[in-house]
């Protein structure tokens, strides 16, 4: 099984903190960029032809803001143009405030069948703060409105001025209007954000405050039902993200739009980040790709053990084995010796003990040679 990616590059306004593909300014263009996206997977289509993919994840961006019948139709163009399972995980982004019930129909009724809302916090000074177009009374809305639908909530943390009680009103908020799902990451000031000015002049929580309020959040989420899965993401009943599932695995996935990435038989590709090219090597019947790497096989092995040991199911020792002929318990036995403290090891299977799935980057960086 393999998954599909489609990136909608538009938004309403852009985030303080953005450092993704989003376009605000550009909503004019939704329709021609959709003309290019279903052509390119027309273009994919015959290469990916004994491919079943059981995902379908429409990110952006705010895949919301454009009209839902582009949506409609690129779901269409996904079932006609690949095999997917009828069961397919469909998940659409969206952010409150470009919700509606006719957009919810529409989606519904062409099959999307999961939707991941960013809320980042419930606490408006802060979403203000970050620069987001919304408030807590929209939020509040748009979760009515997927009332009894399987739904993410994406919580942020290290916000400027974020205190325990903010993190803890945010998830009770989420959970009491049926989030089904949270992902809770911690902000990342990237160089060249508007953020980024307020982390230089230090009025950022520090590494030690983040890794507290992650410790806390993860705490809360425990006790209002949510499971934790992977270092940022937690589900209530089992409905953990197919389509994040299927990276963590390392699993095969193909990618539509511009900045989209792929990983097909081995091979990483990434497309244009810029809308114009994007558009003229489509329209000129070219792959707008603008990075390709193969991946040998230690390449392969580092990242099938640090995708692993994200995950609260840790890495099979047994499936490693025998995808790479290898031993895994021995060839990695000075990495496990190290981190003895801080990991669970059985004859089949090696996690990150739960306390230390927040520093599982340091941990990980032993497995690589
Ligand atoms: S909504 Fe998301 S993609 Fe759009 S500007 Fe904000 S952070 Fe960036």
């Amino acid at each position: 099984m393999a998954g599909i990616y489609v990136h909608i590059p538009f938004c309403k306004s852009k985030c303080r903190y953005c450092d993704f593909t989003s376009f605000p300014d550009k909503l004019g263009f939704a329709e021609s960029y959709m003309t290019c996206v279903y052509r390119e997977m027309l273009m994919r289509s015959a290469e990916l032809k004994d491919y079943v993919f059981d995902t379908l994840y429409i990110g952006g961006g705010t895949p919301s803001v454009i009209d839902e019948s582009y949506i409609a139709m690129l779901v269409a163009a996904a079932k006609k143009y690949f095999r997917m399972t009828s069961d397919a995980e469909i998940t659409i982004e969206m952010n409150p405030g470009s919700v509606s019930a006719q957009k919810l129909e529409l989606y519904k009724k062409c099959g999307i069948n999961r939707f991941s809302v960013g809320l980042q916090s419930a606490i408006d000074s802060l979403l203000r703060d970050l620069g987001r177009s919304h408030t807590l009374n929209q939020f509040v809305a748009s979760a009515k409105l997927l009332k009894g639908e399987n739904f993410n909530v994406d919580v942020m943390i290290g916000l400027k001025g974020q205190t325990l009680d903010d993190i803890s009103k945010t998830i009770e908020v989420a959970s009491a209007f049926g989030a089904s799902h949270i992902s809770m990451y911690a902000l990342t000031p990237e160089d060249g954000t508007p953020i980024y000015t307020d982390y230089l002049n230090g009025e950022l929580p520090d590494g030690d405050e983040v890794a507290e309020m992650y410790a806390f959040g993860v705490k809360k989420l425990k006790e209002t039902g949510f499971e934790r899965y992977e270092v940022s993401n937690f589900c209530k009943n089992g409905k953990k993200s197919r389509h994040n599932m299927n990276y963590w695995r390392r699993g095969e996935y193909i990618g539509f739009g511009v900045s989209a990435s792929s990983c097909i038989k081995n091979v990483r590709f990434t497309n244009t980040f810029n809308l114009d090219e994007y558009f003229k090597c489509i329209l000129g019947n070219c792959f707008p790709v603008v990075d390709r790497e193969e991946i040998d096989l230690q390449g392969q092995k580092e990242e099938t053990v640090m995708l692993a040991l994200r995950t609260s199911d840790g890495l099979n020792v047994s499936d490693f084995n025998s995808k790479f002929s290898a031993d895994f318990l021995k060839d990695y036995a000075a990495a496990l010796q190290k981190n003895a403290n801080y990991l669970d090891v059985s004859e089949s299977n090696v996690r990150i003990k739960d306390e230390y799935l927040f520093v599982q980057n340091t941990i990980i960086c032993d497995f690589f040679e």
